[in-house]
This record gives structure tokens, C-alpha cells and sequence, in this order.
């Protein structure tokens, strides 16, 4: 007998739930299939089939159905579900749905047809012609047109032209075939365009010789912006492509711009899909089928297109591998590189990570012989990186400007318009001012329901939090004392779209930020608007940062990061010189030269410093040297236990329970725990949710043992009606 190990309700519960049937007819591991339920029918994937069961085999229950002609997951991914639930604890039931598009899973989704219509037989449709009267015109043209398409004809499109009747007419007289013809919805399809190959520099040879010296080899290219990364990615796909097998290119979401997409499409055509959360459900659903199907060769996709069942992998490359972005850090968690790293040793193909600004830990492993580092340190054009100016604010503000904009900045804006070149000014706030305060009484409006400050969106004309959602009315006088000297703290994007504004008149300006781009195409169409030069300026968050290349930007100004410079983590300094790098990294990148404002009230900090001086080397070396000596990731494992609860008692309570379960591990593992503590969370309380944390760090020896003994703590300690996370090296510990 065979028995199929299907796993069921995969809707409701974060707990896998495997149960055994019976299976009568040969079905495939990964296909999903009816199976009867209690009273009820519900959907469930086989993930193994044994000859025996180790319940009573009387009483098990028989498949009903499968729902797909074969299985929709692959033999890869199931044996990927066994590494996410070793390594990231993440069960069946939520690998399934990182696994599959939820328009499989819904149902609401189906597949589009084409409906094509063609002359049964072409002499009697002819002969029926013939018999009609002259002032039938709208079907003999019918006639005549099927005659000459004999092959066939989009219905809509003769519906278009002749109009329903006529068609109508000849199918009930039964002269026509139709033919339903599947279509694919491809995303972007009406802007393929073709381009030449370009001839590769010497340097993007070397570093493709390299990669292609090992096929099975670890890489992490060092490339600074412009050095023409994205071409090494394509000629080794290409070679990839040669040898019969297929390529996986990840990017961060938000630089998934339609560029980068056109750039692969106009080298490999429909071999391409993507994945990202910008396409439609349908789009989505017909790419994972393309790829499912093998028909797709090359998947580029953000993030979660890591688990997309892409088969016979020669390579998988993640661009910008330092990019926070791929970091899950909510339910299910995972490391994206790790679960690459995974792929690529089943698949034994290369993996190759790029970036201007190596992640330390990825860095670290290219000088221990874990990667191989490819160096790629001069631009394609031979230009060189763009001036980093630093402007020290403080200053400006003794010399009587309190703008948000230094002299420097206002003087290279000028300069950049009257040439009719673009700048980029980036600030890394939505919003027009990130506080409202009285300054009569000092009150500041709060949330309700978060421990935090509500934004002025002076465009909705609404006070808004950025952890809940929440919106507010503005208001004109404080609620406290009634006075109405309102002062509105630290700029936002709207804010410094207003000030040029101010200072420009004429010139037209773009915004790119999270509030502009929640519909489909946003994003995309600001992106197209400023290469085509609708507008000279373009203000945004770090959605300006990353991979793009305007040819006419010669001026990038950066107003403020040394908020994220002095954020209390370890990462600020790594995050805050990589974002500098990359924001300088979009000036000057075709033939003319690139400036850079930096606009900093601590002028002289290491990072800004070495930045200016594109001095990668230098600043990996400071810092590691730091992490080190204080012990910090790669040197450590920081985990954090985070407990929540609507009532407060409660979160304190579960702390408490956990906290001595934790000592106790402590106590079996001494020598594993470097740091310990337990607290208020910084940011104490989010969506009506107290928050509270056991914070620790662990010698990375001792990462597995431990954290697992958590996940068993965890397990045994559930309180009713408090939430508990545990987070390995989270990015974000607020
Ligand atoms: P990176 O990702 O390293 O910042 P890109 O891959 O975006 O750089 O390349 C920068 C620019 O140089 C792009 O416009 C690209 O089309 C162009 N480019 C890349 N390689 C070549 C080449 N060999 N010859 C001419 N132009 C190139
Ligand atoms: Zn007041
Ligand atoms: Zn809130």
C-alpha cells in the first residue's frame, strides 16, 4: 500500500499538521491534492509517500483528488523546507506558502484564454458568401477577412472590427472553428525592447573569467557603482544559459526598477520572468507557472523569489548584497543569502553576491577564502567616483542660514539646473516633519497606540503614525495650552519639496517615497517621468539610493543621515556608509562629472570621512577591528526574545517566566553567553502592544545549540494572550 504524507489547512495554523492517507493512484511528491477532512474537503500537499503508515492503515482516510495535472512543488524546495525548519525554524505549513503564489492557494485567479477564430472549411464559408446580398457588407467583410487569416483571428479583435453580429451569425451556422489559446500575462511585456551586446571592459572580462574558471565557486563581487556590474551578472548567465541550465539574479525590491528588468529582457527575451510584489496577481501567478514549467530560464525577483521553483540552477547572483532588504524580519524570518547558499550547494552552481559596499560579514568571508573576492574598482566610462563634499551645519547655522539647505547646496543647484542637468536630493524621512510640538508647553503629538511621534503629511493634510498606520487630524492649536506657536521638527520629503519650491519656482520636481508609490506602477512611473527628464530634481528616501542610473545626474544632495548615523545599533555605521556610497554612486555615471553635498552636523565622524574618500577598504577595517573588540556580529550572535501584550502585567509576567528559563540555559551553557540583560523595549509599546526584551549575544560556536534550546523554552512557555518572538541577529532591535 502506499501511504502519502500530506500536510493540511495550511490557512489557519503556524503549526505543521502532517497526516497520513491512503493513495490509489500514482500521484507525485509535491502535488496538491483533495483530501476529506473531519466532515469536511480541504486542500493538502503530499511531501512524501512510504509503503507503510505507523497508525492503523483501517483506519485511514483515501485521497479524493489531486487538484493540479502534476506537482507544483519541486523536489528542491521540499528538501529547502528541511532547512528553513532546522535553521530558521519555520514549519511546512509556512515554507508551502513561501513556496507557492496565493493565487494558487485562493483559487481566485485563473488562467487567461485567447479566444481564435478560423474558417472551418475556407471554400464554404466562400460559397456562403457568395449567397449573401451586396448590402450585407459587415459580413462579407467577415467573410473575406477569415479568408485571408485563414490561420486565425483574435475574436476580439474581428469583434472590434466588424462588430458581434456578423460573428455571431457565422457560428450559429456553424462555419467557424474556435480555438482557446492560453495566454501569459507578462509583466512589462510592451516595453521589451532589443539592444546590442555591448563589448565587455577589460576589468568586467576578468572578473567574468574568473567566475567562470569554477562553476561550482563562491564570489563576492567588490564593484563600485558604475563599475558595470550588472553586465558581468549577464555574461556569465549567458554562459549559464550555454551550458542548458538556468539562473536566479536577486535584487532589493525597491531597486527592481522596470530598468533593471528592461536590461535583462532586451538580452534573453521571454526567458525572463519576475517576481516581485509590484506585479498583479494574475502576472504573478503566470510567471511562478512559467518558471514552474521551465519555460522561464532566468527568474529576477526581490527577496522571497530566493524559494521560487526555478530548477537545474547554474547560478544564483544577489545584487546589492548588503541591502537591508534582504533580511525577512517578521514571520517566517530568514537570511536570503543563507537559503541562496543552500540552493547553490544542491544545485552545485556558483553563487554570486555584488555590492559597492560588501556587508562586513560577507566581506569577512572573502578575506578568509569563504568567497572569492572579484574586484572591480574603476567605472565602465574610466570617469571618476563623484566629489563628496561634506558641509559641516553647524556652521552654517553660526553664518545666520537656518534653511534646510547649506550655501554649497543652493550654489550646485543652480549650477546643475542652469546646465539642464538633474539632481538628486535624498533625505531618508517621509512626510514633512517627523514631530509636532507645542513650544509653549512642550507637547508633542504621540499615537495612541505606539510609543511614538505622529508625522505631519502636510499632502493629506493629516498627522500619521509610521508603526500603526493611525491618522490624526492636524490641528492648529496645542490641545494642552491652547497656545498656537506650533513648532514642526525634523524635515521630511513633502518638506523639502517645498523648499525648492520656494527657491525655484519654475523647476519642476519629483517626489519618490513610500506615500507616492502605493499604487501599482507608482514607482515605476516617477522612475520614467525623471528619465525623461519631466523634472530637473528628484526628492526621495532611500528609494532614490539604489542601482539607478540617470545619465543626466550630475548632483546629488544629501540633507540628513545623522540621525540613522547615531541610531543606537551596532549596524548604524555600516548602514550609514554603505547609504552614503550609494547615494553618491548615482551622480556622474555617463559623461559628465558628478558633485556630491553632504550635509552633516558632524562633519568629522569616521564614516563621513571615509566615505569621501570611497575608502571601502579602510572603513571595513576600522569597523571589524570595533566588532571585534567588543564583541559584535560576526564575533557574536545577538538574539532577542521579544514578548508582547495588549495588558501590561502580562508582557511583564511572560518576561520574567522566560528571563529564568533563560538564566537556567545560561547556567547549562556558560561559557556560550557573552551578554544577557532584560528590558523595556525601546520603542515600549507598538499597535496597543506593550513590548518588552531579553537581549543577549552568543559565541557563534554555541549559536545552534542555544537558540534552539529557545525555540524549546519558547514552546514550553506560551502565555495566553502574549506574543513571543525570537529573533537571531535581527537588523532591528527597536
Ligand atoms: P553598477 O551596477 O556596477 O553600478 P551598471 O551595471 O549599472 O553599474 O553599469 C553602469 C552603466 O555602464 C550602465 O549604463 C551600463 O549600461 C553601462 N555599461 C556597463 N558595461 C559597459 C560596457 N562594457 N560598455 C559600455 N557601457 C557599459
Ligand atoms: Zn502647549
Ligand atoms: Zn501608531
Amino acid at each position: 500500500m502506499q501511504i502519502a504524507k500530506v500536510i493540511v489547512d495550511i490557512a489557519s495554523s503556524n503549526i505543521d499538521k502532517i497526516f497520513d492517507y491512503i493513495l490509489d493512484e500514482p500521484l507525485a511528491v509535491g502535488q496538491r491534492v483533495l483530501v476529506p477532512f473531519g466532515n469536511r474537503k480541504i486542500e493538502g500537499y503530499i511531501i512524501s509517500i512510504v509503503s507503510e503508515s505507523s497508525l492503523d492503515e483501517s483506519k485511514l482516510k483515501h485521497i479524493i483528488a489531486p487538484l493540479d495535472p502534476g506537482a507544483v512543488i519541486t523536489t528542491e524546495q521540499l528538501s529547502l523546507a528541511e532547512f528553513m525548519k532546522n535553521r530558521f525554524y519555520v514549519g511546512y505549513a509556512d515554507c508551502i506558502r513561501l513556496f507557492l503564489p496565493p493565487e494558487l492557494r485562493s483559487g481566485k485567479v485563473s488562467d487567461v484564454f485567447k479566444t481564435i477564430i478560423k474558417p472551418k472549411n475556407v471554400t464554404e464559408i466562400k460559397a456562403y458568401g457568395e449567397t449573401l446580398k451586396k448590402n450585407a457588407t459587415a459580413v462579407r467583410g467577415l467573410i473575406e477577412f477569415l479568408v485571408d487569416n485563414f490561420n486565425g483571428v483574435e475574436q476580439s479583435f474581428l469583434n472590434k472590427k466588424f462588430g458581434n453580429t456578423p460573428l455571431k451569425r457565422l457560428k450559429e451556422l456553424d462555419l467557424i472553428d474556435i480555438d482557446y489559446l492560453h495566454v501569459n500575462r507578462i509583466p512589462y511585456n510592451d516595453e521589451i525592447t532589443t539592444k546590442k551586446e555591448v563589448i565587455l571592459t577589460p576589468l568586467q572580462q576578468k572578473a567574468v573569467d574568473t567566475i567562470l574558471s569554477d562553476t561550482n565557486g563562491k564570489y563576492l563581487i567588490h564593484g563600485i557603482t558604475g563599475s558595470g556590474k550588472t553586465e558581468v551578472y549577464m555574461n556569465v548567465i549567458k554562459s549559464v544559459l550555454n551550458q542548458g541550465k538556468s539562473a536566479m539574479v536577486l535584487v532589493p525590491e525597491i531597486s527592481l526598477t522596470p530598468q533593471v528588468l528592461m536590461n535583462f529582457r532586451a538580452r534573453f527575451g521571454e526567458q525572463v520572468a519576475l517576481l516581485h510584489s509590484g506585479l498583479s496577481a494574475g502576472e504573478r501567478f503566470d510567471e511562478w507557472k512559467r518558471i514552474l514549467s521551465g519555460d522561464a530560464k532566468i527568474v529576477i525577483g526581490a527577496r522571497s523569489a530566493v524559494f521560487c521553483p526555478i530548477t537545474n540552477l547554474g547560478v544564483i547572483i544577489i545584487d546589492e548584497e548588503h541591502d537591508s532588504s534582504y533580511f525577512s524580519e517578521s514571520h517566517p524570518r530568514y537570511v536570503t543569502s543563507m537559503v541562496a547558499e543552500n540552493r547553490a550547494k544542491y544545485n552545485n552552481c556558483m553563487l554570486i553576491l555584488g555590492s559597492a559596499t560588501p556587508s562586513l560579514v560577507s566581506y569577512s568571508k572573502a578575506l578568509n577564502g569563504e568567497y572569492k573576492l572579484v574586484e572591480m574598482l574603476e567605472r565602465v566610462n574610466g570617469q571618476t567616483l563623484p566629489a563628496i563634499n561634506i558641509i559641516d551645519m553647524g556652521r552654517e547655522v553660526r553664518l545666520g542660514n537656518n534653511g534646510i539647505f547649506s550655501n554649497a547646496l543652493q550654489v550646485e543647484l543652480e549650477k546643475c539646473i542652469k546646465a539642464g542637468n538633474q539632481a538628486i536630493l535624498f533625505i531618508n524621512r517621509r512626510g514633512f516633519a517627523s514631530f509636532v510640538q507645542c513650544r509653549e508647553c512642550g507637547w508633542v503629538a504621540k499615537c495612541p497606540d505606539c510609543d511614538v511621534s505622529l508625522s505631519l503629511h502636510k499632502e493629506e493634510n493629516v498627522l500619521k503614525c509610521h508603526y500603526c498606520g493611525n491618522k490624526f487630524r492636524v490641528f492648529n492649536e496645542c490641545p494642552e495650552c491652547h497656545s498656537d506657536n506650533i513648532k514642526y521638527g525634523s524635515i521630511g520629503t513633502e518638506r523639502v519639496v517645498e523648499e525648492i519650491h520656494k527657491l525655484f519656482p519654475d523647476v519642476k520636481v519629483l517626489r519618490l517615497d513610500n506615500d507616492v508609490t502605493k499604487t501599482k506602477d507608482a514607482h515605476k512611473n516617477i522612475l520614467a517621468k525623471f528619465r525623461a527628464k519631466e523634472a530637473q530634481i528628484l526628492v526621495g528616501t532611500q528609494m532614490v539610493a539604489k542601482g539607478h542610473d540617470f545619465p543626466s545626474v550630475t548632483l546629488v544632495g544629501i540633507l540628513e543621515t545623522d540621525l540613522a548615523l547615531y541610531q543606537s545599533s551596532y549596524l548604524a555605521t555600516e548602514k550609514t556608509f554603505a547609504l552614503v556610497t550609494q547615494v553618491a554612486g548615482r551622480a556622474g555615471r555617463a559623461d559628465k562629472n558628478g558633485v556630491v553635498i553632504l550635509q552633516s552636523y558632524s562633519p568629522n565622524h569616521y564614516v563621513y570621512q571615509m566615505a569621501k574618500n570611497y575608502d571601502y577598504l579602510a572603513f571595513f577595517k576600522k569597523e571589524i577591528n570595533i566588532r571585534q573588540v567588543t564583541k559584535f556580529p560576526p564575533f557574536s550572535v545577538i538574539v532577542r526574545i521579544l514578548l508582547t501584550s495588549e495588558e501590561n502585567n502580562l508582557a511583564i509576567q511572560a518576561l520574567k517566566v522566560y528571563y529564568n528559563n533563560v538564566l537556567s540555559l545560561k547556567d547549562k551553557y556558560p561559557n556560550a553567553f557573552i551578554y544577557l540583560n532584560k528590558m523595556k523595549s525601546p520603542l515600549s509599546r507598538i499597535m496597543k502592544k506593550y513590548r518588552y526584551q531579553i537581549i543577549m549575544r552568543l559565541e557563534p560556536e554555541f549559536e545552534q545549540k542555544v537558540v534552539n534550546e529557545l525555540f524549546n523554552i519558547d514552546r514550553e512557555n506560551k502565555q495566553k494572550n502574549v506574543q513571543s518572538f525570537i529573533e537571531v541577529n535581527a537588523l532591528d532591535l527597536r
